[in-house]
Protein backbone atom coordinates (compact mmCIF):
# COMPACT_ATOMS: atom_id res chain seq x y z
CA UNK A 1 0.00 0.00 0.00
CA UNK A 2 1.77 3.52 -1.00
CA UNK A 3 -1.16 5.37 -0.72
CA UNK A 4 -1.30 8.62 0.96
CA UNK A 5 2.35 9.47 -0.57
CA UNK A 6 3.35 6.12 1.19
CA UNK A 7 1.93 7.00 4.73
CA UNK A 8 4.12 10.40 3.80
CA UNK A 9 7.47 8.63 2.92
CA UNK A 10 7.18 9.74 -0.94
CA UNK A 11 4.82 6.82 -3.18
CA UNK A 12 7.60 7.48 -6.11
CA UNK A 13 10.71 6.87 -4.10
CA UNK A 14 9.41 3.70 -2.04
CA UNK A 15 7.22 2.52 -5.27
CA UNK A 16 10.69 1.96 -6.79
CA UNK A 17 12.20 0.80 -3.96
CA UNK A 18 9.61 -1.82 -3.09
CA UNK A 19 9.21 -2.64 -7.16
CA UNK A 20 12.69 -3.57 -7.41
CA UNK A 21 12.29 -5.73 -3.75
CA UNK A 22 9.94 -7.59 -5.96
CA UNK A 23 6.59 -6.88 -4.94
CA UNK A 24 3.69 -8.14 -7.04
CA UNK A 25 1.18 -5.28 -7.23
CA UNK A 26 0.59 -1.97 -5.60
CA UNK A 27 -2.11 -0.63 -3.44
CA UNK A 28 -3.30 2.97 -4.24
CA UNK A 29 -6.93 4.90 -3.00
CA UNK A 30 -7.26 7.46 -5.75
CA UNK A 31 -6.52 6.99 -9.65
CA UNK A 32 -4.46 9.84 -9.46
CA UNK A 33 -1.99 7.82 -7.23
CA UNK A 34 -2.23 5.13 -9.98
CA UNK A 35 -1.78 7.16 -12.67
CA UNK A 36 1.63 8.93 -10.49
CA UNK A 37 3.11 5.69 -10.45
CA UNK A 38 2.70 4.87 -14.03
CA UNK A 39 3.94 8.29 -15.41
CA UNK A 40 6.94 7.30 -13.05
CA UNK A 41 7.64 4.08 -14.86
CA UNK A 42 5.73 1.20 -12.04
CA UNK A 43 5.02 -1.56 -14.05
CA UNK A 44 3.32 -4.10 -11.93
CA UNK A 45 -0.06 -4.00 -11.61
CA UNK A 46 -1.61 -0.92 -9.29
CA UNK A 47 -4.84 -1.41 -7.81
CA UNK A 48 -7.54 1.51 -7.17
CA UNK A 49 -8.83 0.66 -3.96
CA UNK A 50 -11.36 3.79 -2.90
CA UNK A 51 -13.62 3.28 -5.66
CA UNK A 52 -13.84 4.75 -8.87
CA UNK A 53 -16.09 7.32 -10.43
CA UNK A 54 -17.15 7.04 -14.28
CA UNK A 55 -16.02 9.98 -15.44
CA UNK A 56 -12.36 8.21 -14.66
CA UNK A 57 -12.83 5.12 -16.47
CA UNK A 58 -11.09 6.67 -19.68
CA UNK A 59 -7.82 7.46 -17.47
CA UNK A 60 -8.01 3.85 -15.79
CA UNK A 61 -7.97 2.01 -19.44
CA UNK A 62 -4.96 4.43 -20.49
CA UNK A 63 -2.90 3.63 -17.24
CA UNK A 64 -3.73 0.24 -17.32
CA UNK A 65 -5.07 0.55 -13.71
CA UNK A 66 -6.94 -2.37 -12.22
CA UNK A 67 -10.11 -0.50 -10.21
CA UNK A 68 -11.80 -2.19 -7.47
CA UNK A 69 -15.60 -2.42 -7.99
CA UNK A 70 -17.55 -1.11 -4.60
CA UNK A 71 -21.34 -0.50 -6.16
CA UNK A 72 -22.85 -0.14 -10.04
CA UNK A 73 -21.86 3.09 -10.55
CA UNK A 74 -19.08 2.89 -12.88
CA UNK A 75 -18.99 -0.24 -14.25
CA UNK A 76 -20.63 0.38 -17.20
CA UNK A 77 -18.54 3.34 -18.14
CA UNK A 78 -15.76 1.00 -17.36
CA UNK A 79 -16.72 -1.32 -19.78
CA UNK A 80 -17.27 0.97 -22.41
CA UNK A 81 -13.59 2.37 -22.15
CA UNK A 82 -12.67 -1.04 -22.54
CA UNK A 83 -14.27 -1.72 -25.44
CA UNK A 84 -13.54 1.52 -26.92
CA UNK A 85 -9.54 0.44 -26.28
CA UNK A 86 -10.70 -2.78 -27.68
CA UNK A 87 -8.87 -4.56 -24.88
CA UNK A 88 -9.77 -6.28 -21.79
CA UNK A 89 -9.70 -5.08 -18.23
CA UNK A 90 -8.93 -6.94 -14.71
CA UNK A 91 -11.49 -5.53 -11.98
CA UNK A 92 -11.82 -6.64 -8.18
CA UNK A 93 -14.57 -6.61 -6.38
CA UNK A 94 -14.75 -4.89 -2.87
CA UNK A 95 -16.59 -6.62 -0.39
CA UNK A 96 -18.20 -5.65 2.53
CA UNK A 97 -17.61 -8.44 4.93
CA UNK A 98 -18.14 -6.43 8.73
CA UNK A 99 -15.51 -3.12 7.61
CA UNK A 100 -19.41 -1.23 7.41
CA UNK A 101 -17.78 1.61 5.16
CA UNK A 102 -17.86 0.82 1.34
CA UNK A 103 -18.62 -2.33 -0.49
CA UNK A 104 -20.52 -4.68 -1.47
CA UNK A 105 -23.29 -6.25 0.77
CA UNK A 106 -22.89 -10.27 1.27
CA UNK A 107 -26.57 -10.86 0.39
CA UNK A 108 -26.14 -9.13 -3.29
CA UNK A 109 -22.61 -10.12 -4.09
CA UNK A 110 -23.59 -13.20 -6.22
CA UNK A 111 -26.08 -10.82 -8.35
CA UNK A 112 -23.36 -8.62 -8.55
CA UNK A 113 -20.60 -11.15 -9.62
CA UNK A 114 -23.44 -11.77 -12.57
CA UNK A 115 -23.37 -8.03 -13.39
CA UNK A 116 -19.46 -7.89 -13.83
CA UNK A 117 -19.65 -11.20 -15.71
CA UNK A 118 -22.20 -9.81 -18.07
CA UNK A 119 -19.93 -7.11 -19.44
CA UNK A 120 -18.19 -8.27 -22.36
CA UNK A 121 -14.81 -6.42 -21.44
CA UNK A 122 -14.58 -6.57 -17.90
CA UNK A 123 -12.66 -9.65 -15.93
CA UNK A 124 -13.32 -10.17 -12.43
CA UNK A 125 -10.01 -10.89 -11.14
CA UNK A 126 -10.32 -10.63 -7.39
CA UNK A 127 -12.58 -10.04 -5.00
CA UNK A 128 -11.44 -8.47 -1.52
CA UNK A 129 -12.11 -7.25 2.01
CA UNK A 130 -10.96 -4.85 4.92
CA UNK A 131 -10.41 -5.60 8.58
CA UNK A 132 -12.81 -2.65 10.47
CA UNK A 133 -10.09 -3.91 13.94
CA UNK A 134 -6.94 -5.45 12.87
CA UNK A 135 -5.73 -3.11 15.43
CA UNK A 136 -7.22 -5.00 17.62
CA UNK A 137 -7.08 -8.40 17.30
CA UNK A 138 -8.14 -9.96 20.32
CA UNK A 139 -11.35 -8.90 19.74
CA UNK A 140 -12.36 -11.97 18.00
CA UNK A 141 -13.68 -9.30 15.48
CA UNK A 142 -11.43 -9.80 12.56
CA UNK A 143 -11.64 -13.92 12.66
CA UNK A 144 -15.32 -13.21 12.69
CA UNK A 145 -15.12 -10.78 8.98
CA UNK A 146 -12.48 -13.54 7.70
CA UNK A 147 -15.23 -16.43 8.32
CA UNK A 148 -18.18 -14.13 6.29
CA UNK A 149 -15.82 -13.39 3.60
CA UNK A 150 -15.05 -17.05 3.28
CA UNK A 151 -18.42 -17.98 3.28
CA UNK A 152 -19.37 -15.30 0.58
CA UNK A 153 -16.69 -16.63 -1.54
CA UNK A 154 -17.02 -20.54 -0.76
CA UNK A 155 -21.25 -19.64 -1.92
CA UNK A 156 -20.29 -18.36 -5.49
CA UNK A 157 -17.04 -20.19 -6.22
CA UNK A 158 -18.95 -21.77 -8.97
CA UNK A 159 -19.60 -18.58 -10.69
CA UNK A 160 -15.68 -17.34 -10.14
CA UNK A 161 -13.31 -17.63 -13.17
CA UNK A 162 -10.37 -20.03 -11.94
CA UNK A 163 -8.13 -16.34 -11.69
CA UNK A 164 -9.93 -15.15 -9.26
CA UNK A 165 -7.77 -14.08 -6.28
CA UNK A 166 -8.95 -12.97 -2.32
CA UNK A 167 -6.90 -10.69 -0.62
CA UNK A 168 -8.18 -9.05 2.68
CA UNK A 169 -5.08 -8.79 5.13
CA UNK A 170 -3.93 -5.60 6.23
CA UNK A 171 -0.91 -5.17 8.47
CA UNK A 172 -2.59 -6.50 11.21
CA UNK A 173 -3.82 -9.55 9.67
CA UNK A 174 -1.30 -9.97 7.78
CA UNK A 175 1.57 -10.96 10.98
CA UNK A 176 -1.34 -11.86 13.65
CA UNK A 177 -3.70 -13.89 11.75
CA UNK A 178 -2.63 -16.32 9.54
CA UNK A 179 -5.19 -17.85 8.17
CA UNK A 180 -6.33 -14.21 6.43
CA UNK A 181 -2.77 -14.31 3.50
CA UNK A 182 -5.49 -16.00 0.95
CA UNK A 183 -3.94 -15.36 -2.40
CA UNK A 184 -2.27 -12.15 -1.29
CA UNK A 185 -1.59 -9.32 1.45
CA UNK A 186 -1.88 -5.64 1.55
CA UNK A 187 0.30 -4.41 4.35
CA UNK A 188 0.56 -0.36 4.78
CA UNK A 189 1.67 0.84 8.06
CA UNK A 190 3.81 -2.13 8.55
CA UNK A 191 6.12 -1.68 5.41
CA UNK A 192 7.09 2.09 7.31
CA UNK A 193 8.02 0.37 10.10
CA UNK A 194 5.20 0.41 12.31
CA UNK A 195 2.36 -1.76 13.85
CA UNK A 196 -1.35 -1.62 13.29
CA UNK A 197 -1.91 -1.38 17.33
CA UNK A 198 1.21 1.05 18.03
CA UNK A 199 2.60 0.90 20.85
CA UNK A 200 1.29 -2.42 21.96
CA UNK A 201 2.60 -4.16 18.70
CA UNK A 202 5.70 -2.89 19.62
CA UNK A 203 6.10 -4.31 23.16
CA UNK A 204 4.75 -7.45 21.60
CA UNK A 205 7.33 -7.91 18.73
CA UNK A 206 10.67 -6.11 20.32
CA UNK A 207 13.71 -8.43 19.73
CA UNK A 208 15.63 -8.78 16.62
CA UNK A 209 12.86 -9.23 14.03
CA UNK A 210 11.12 -5.81 15.26
CA UNK A 211 9.87 -3.38 12.63
CA UNK A 212 12.36 -0.91 12.22
CA UNK A 213 10.67 2.93 11.52
CA UNK A 214 11.63 4.37 8.40
CA UNK A 215 11.03 7.99 8.95
CA UNK A 216 13.22 10.38 10.74
CA UNK A 217 12.42 14.27 11.10
CA UNK A 218 14.69 16.10 12.20
CA UNK A 219 15.59 19.93 12.62
CA UNK A 220 18.62 22.32 13.80
CA UNK A 221 18.91 24.79 16.87
CA UNK A 222 18.43 28.63 15.02
CA UNK A 223 19.10 29.90 18.29
CA UNK A 224 19.58 29.77 22.17
CA UNK A 225 18.29 32.14 24.59
CA UNK A 226 18.51 32.59 28.44
CA UNK A 227 15.82 33.56 30.16
CA UNK A 228 15.07 34.46 34.16
CA UNK A 229 12.62 32.76 36.64
CA UNK A 230 8.56 33.86 36.20
CA UNK A 231 9.00 34.73 31.96
CA UNK A 232 6.16 34.26 30.51
CA UNK A 233 7.18 32.54 27.25
CA UNK A 234 5.40 32.65 23.35
CA UNK A 235 1.76 32.98 22.76
CA UNK A 236 -0.79 33.25 25.59
CA UNK A 237 2.61 32.71 27.60
CA UNK A 238 1.20 28.68 28.17
CA UNK A 239 4.53 28.29 29.73
CA UNK A 240 6.07 30.35 32.30
CA UNK A 241 9.73 29.74 33.65
CA UNK A 242 9.95 28.40 37.07
CA UNK A 243 14.01 28.75 36.95
CA UNK A 244 16.50 30.40 34.78
CA UNK A 245 16.24 28.34 31.66
CA UNK A 246 17.84 27.91 28.68
CA UNK A 247 15.31 27.93 25.63
CA UNK A 248 16.12 26.70 22.29
CA UNK A 249 14.10 27.81 19.35
CA UNK A 250 14.26 25.83 16.62
CA UNK A 251 12.64 26.11 13.05
CA UNK A 252 9.73 23.75 13.18
CA UNK A 253 6.34 24.69 13.42
CA UNK A 254 2.53 23.49 12.90
CA UNK A 255 3.07 24.91 8.86
CA UNK A 256 5.56 21.43 9.13
CA UNK A 257 2.93 18.95 10.83
CA UNK A 258 4.24 19.93 14.10
CA UNK A 259 0.82 20.57 14.98
CA UNK A 260 -0.91 22.69 17.79
CA UNK A 261 -1.87 20.65 20.02
CA UNK A 262 1.60 18.99 20.90
CA UNK A 263 2.18 22.43 22.74
CA UNK A 264 3.99 21.93 25.66
CA UNK A 265 3.25 18.17 25.46
CA UNK A 266 6.30 16.89 23.11
CA UNK A 267 9.79 16.12 23.62
CA UNK A 268 12.50 16.50 21.20
CA UNK A 269 16.31 14.80 21.09
CA UNK A 270 19.24 16.73 21.15
CA UNK A 271 22.56 15.04 21.51
CA UNK A 272 20.67 12.24 22.96
CA UNK A 273 18.87 13.47 25.55
CA UNK A 274 15.28 14.39 25.90
CA UNK A 275 14.21 18.05 26.39
CA UNK A 276 10.20 19.03 26.48
CA UNK A 277 8.68 21.45 23.95
CA UNK A 278 7.40 24.47 26.18
CA UNK A 279 4.78 27.05 25.35
CA UNK A 280 3.11 27.15 22.14
CA UNK A 281 3.89 26.09 19.38
CA UNK A 282 3.31 28.49 16.61
CA UNK A 283 3.46 28.60 12.85
CA UNK A 284 7.03 28.49 12.36
CA UNK A 285 8.61 28.09 15.42
CA UNK A 286 8.92 25.63 18.34
CA UNK A 287 10.56 26.31 21.91
CA UNK A 288 12.60 23.51 23.64
CA UNK A 289 13.83 23.92 27.02
CA UNK A 290 17.28 22.54 27.38
CA UNK A 291 18.26 24.20 30.89
CA UNK A 292 18.60 20.56 31.67
CA UNK A 293 20.88 19.17 29.39
CA UNK A 294 24.33 20.42 28.92
CA UNK A 295 25.52 22.94 26.53
CA UNK A 296 23.10 23.27 23.24
CA UNK A 297 23.92 25.67 20.33
CA UNK A 298 22.46 27.24 17.01
CA UNK A 299 23.22 24.56 14.41
CA UNK A 300 23.08 21.34 16.77
CA UNK A 301 20.53 18.61 15.47
CA UNK A 302 17.10 18.33 17.29
CA UNK A 303 15.82 15.14 16.06
CA UNK A 304 11.47 15.26 16.79
CA UNK A 305 10.99 12.02 15.45
CA UNK A 306 13.73 9.12 15.20
CA UNK A 307 16.69 8.48 17.35
CA UNK A 308 19.62 10.08 18.80
CA UNK A 309 22.68 8.12 20.73
CA UNK A 310 20.55 5.55 22.78
CA UNK A 311 17.23 7.44 22.91
CA UNK A 312 14.33 7.18 20.38
CA UNK A 313 11.18 9.43 20.15
CA UNK A 314 8.53 7.22 17.82
CA UNK A 315 5.64 7.78 15.68
CA UNK A 316 3.63 5.91 18.40
CA UNK A 317 4.54 8.03 21.22
CA UNK A 318 3.97 11.11 19.54
CA UNK A 319 0.74 9.86 18.28
CA UNK A 320 0.11 9.53 22.27
CA UNK A 321 0.88 12.86 22.74
CA UNK A 322 -1.60 13.92 19.79
CA UNK A 323 -4.67 11.77 20.87
CA UNK A 324 -3.85 9.88 17.07
CA UNK A 325 -2.21 7.56 15.12
CA UNK A 326 1.04 6.59 14.01
CA UNK A 327 -0.16 6.86 10.79
CA UNK A 328 -1.76 10.11 10.88
CA UNK A 329 1.87 11.15 11.90
CA UNK A 330 4.02 10.12 9.55
CA UNK A 331 1.18 11.39 6.49
CA UNK A 332 1.94 14.92 8.66
CA UNK A 333 5.38 15.17 8.74
CA UNK A 334 6.72 13.60 5.61
CA UNK A 335 4.20 15.35 3.34
CA UNK A 336 5.00 18.75 4.97
CA UNK A 337 8.43 18.57 5.03
CA UNK A 338 11.75 17.95 2.67
CA UNK A 339 12.49 14.77 2.52
CA UNK A 340 15.83 12.83 1.97
CA UNK A 341 16.26 9.07 1.14
CA UNK A 342 19.31 7.47 3.04
CA UNK A 343 20.54 4.29 1.66
CA UNK A 344 21.55 1.90 4.56
C1 LIG B 1 -4.80 1.29 3.77
C2 LIG B 1 -5.30 -0.05 3.44
C3 LIG B 1 -4.55 -1.20 3.77
C4 LIG B 1 -3.30 -1.16 4.61
O1 LIG B 1 -3.62 -1.05 5.97
P1 LIG B 1 -2.46 -1.04 7.09
O2 LIG B 1 -3.20 -1.07 8.38
O3 LIG B 1 -1.72 0.24 6.89
O4 LIG B 1 -1.61 -2.22 6.83
C5 LIG B 1 -5.02 -2.41 3.32
N1 LIG B 1 -6.16 -2.50 2.59
C6 LIG B 1 -6.91 -1.42 2.26
C7 LIG B 1 -8.16 -1.60 1.47
C8 LIG B 1 -6.51 -0.16 2.68
O5 LIG B 1 -7.26 0.89 2.37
Amino acid sequence: MVKADAYGHGMIDCARTLEAAGVAAFGVADVIEGIALREAGVAVPVYVLAGILPETAQAVLRYDLTPVIVDGTSLEALDHAAARYGKPMDVHLKLDAGMGRQGVAPEVLAGFVEQVAAKQYLQLAGILAHFPMADALDTGHSEQVLAVFNQCIDEIRDQLPESCRFHIANSGGLFRLAGSRLDMVRPGISLYGYYADGEAGRSRESGENALQPVMRFTSRVLQVREVKAGVGLGYNHLFTTDKFSRIALIPVGYEDGYLRCLSNRAEVLIHGRRAPVVGRISMSLTMIDVTGIGPVQAGDEVVLLGRSGREEINADEIARWMQTISYEVLCLFGKMNERYYIKV
